[in-house]
């Protein structure tokens, strides 16, 4: 049997005559840049997140880019983020001159420790304040600790953006006098950043992305920078870019997004299948396979946080020779992610030799991704996880 970790294949299929009917009308349209498609998918994003407003850019890349942009953030700056995402994170701030500081990750959820950014944050005040915004990863599809972190930006003043590449639709809860609100992954921070990368939950049929806020102001300007600065044509206020979404995307998209709940709760029930076949073989007791925590919920309420699964992540020992077994024996799966971004080559040499996130180094020697994607057959997960038995089994 053959399960690769990502099948566009089945996904494509039901929804193959509505994208052509979609490209067609663009190409029809003559209308190739900006328009109708990307302004239709910018107001149907935002609504779906529960903000004010969309921007469309060319990646989930350029979203986080176009935002440090926005909030001035350039040579001498430094923010707060994780050391344990895609590099895109950091990518974007090494690319607006400004220097990542890392705060270590939870070993139970992978995502950013409040604990660890307090610390670091308070070090900071002392030293005379560089740390000029907090860049947040909701990892895998599950949000971070969104209460914590936003009272942590209001305690030191600091803007949040939220690198939802991974998460859109994730959902936090916020209980406030004894009442849950439920808000979409982007829409807590000063703006969220998603990307439409094929792979993601909602994705194009090539490169696109999108910035959302609620913020008036922080929409006119990350408008302005999407399109070279220029307001009016021609008069360059700013330096920006060409960060625009190409509309052939656009009208993709949205022959997607009203199918994006159904593949959201078929990763949800893969996951929970996983659980009762990990459960089943016994795996979870000792424990040999280890998967993602979903924060619980505070009030003991049926529900978690809303995790969207855009990857389903276990932590497991001598986890490379189980890779290479899997892949062998037919089974897609990847490593998210081997290296940290404090150790990656393209870093000034020795700049953080002395840092340790022992938290995020174990995570990168002890994870491994398993397909969850929404068209994934029950008997294809059995043999999942038949085959991870096999492997503790007979060794
Ligand atoms: C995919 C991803 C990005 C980058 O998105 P692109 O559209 O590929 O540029 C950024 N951050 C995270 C966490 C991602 O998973």
């Amino acid at each position: 049997m053959k399960v690769p970790l990502l099948d566009l294949k089945p996904h494509l299929a039901p929804l193959r005559k509505e994208i052509l009917e979609a490209v067609t009308r663009v190409v029809d349209s003559t209308c190739y840049i900006l328009g109708d498609e990307v302004e239709g998918l910018e107001a149907e994003i935002a609504r779906y997140c529960g903000t004010m407003s969309g921007i469309g850019v060319s990646s989930g890349t350029d979203a986080l880019l176009v935002s440090l942009m926005a909030l001035g953030i350039g040579q001498g700056d430094q923010v707060l983020t994780t050391p344990y995402t895609f590099f895109a994170t950091m990518g974007s701030i090494l690319r607006v001159g400004a220097r990542p500081v890392f705060a270590d990750i939870d070993p139970q959820d992978y995502n950013i420790d409040p604990v660890a950014m307090e610390e670091i944050l308070e070090q900071d005040r002392r030293q005379g304040r560089k740390i000029r915004a907090i860049m947040v990863v909701h990892l895998f599809g599950q949000c971070a600790r969104m209460d914590r972190i936003m009272e942590l930006a209001r305690t030191y003043d600091l803007p949040v953006i939220e690198d939802a590449a991974q998460a859109i639709g994730a959902e936090f809860p916020e209980v406030e006098n004894g009442r849950t609100t439920w808000y979409r992954a982007g829409s807590m921070g000063i703006c969220g950043c998603f990307s439409f990368f094929p792979s993601k939950n909602l994705g194009g049929i090539g490169d696109g992305g999108m910035v959302v806020t609620g913020d008036p102001g922080f929409e006119e300007l990350l408008r302005c920078l999407r399109n070279h600065g220029a307001k009016p044509k021609y008069h360059h206020r700013l330096t920006g870019g060409n960060f625009r979404l190409d509309p052939i995307q656009a009208a993709v998209l949205r022959v997607k997004l009203p199918r994006l709940e159904t593949w959201h709760s078929r990763r949800r029930e893969n996951r929970e299948r996983y659980n009762r076949l990990f459960a089943d073989a016994g795996l979870l007791d000792d424990p040999v396979v280890t998967p993602q925590a979903v924060y619980e919920q505070a009030d003991g309420a049926d529900s978690h946080n809303y995790h969207i699964f855009n990857q389903y992540v276990i932590r497991v020992p001598r986890r490379d020779e189980l890779r290479a077994y899997l892949q062998d024996a037919g089974i897609g799966c990847e490593v998210y992610y081997p290296v940290c971004l404090h150790r990656q080559p393209c870093l000034p040499a020795g700049r953080y030799r002395d840092l340790s996130c022992p938290v995020a180094e174990k995570a990168a020697r002890e994870t491994l991704a398993l397909p969850i994607y929404p068209e994934l057959s029950e008997a294809q997960q059995a043999y999942v996880v038949e085959k991870i038995q096999t492997f503790y089994a007979s060794r």
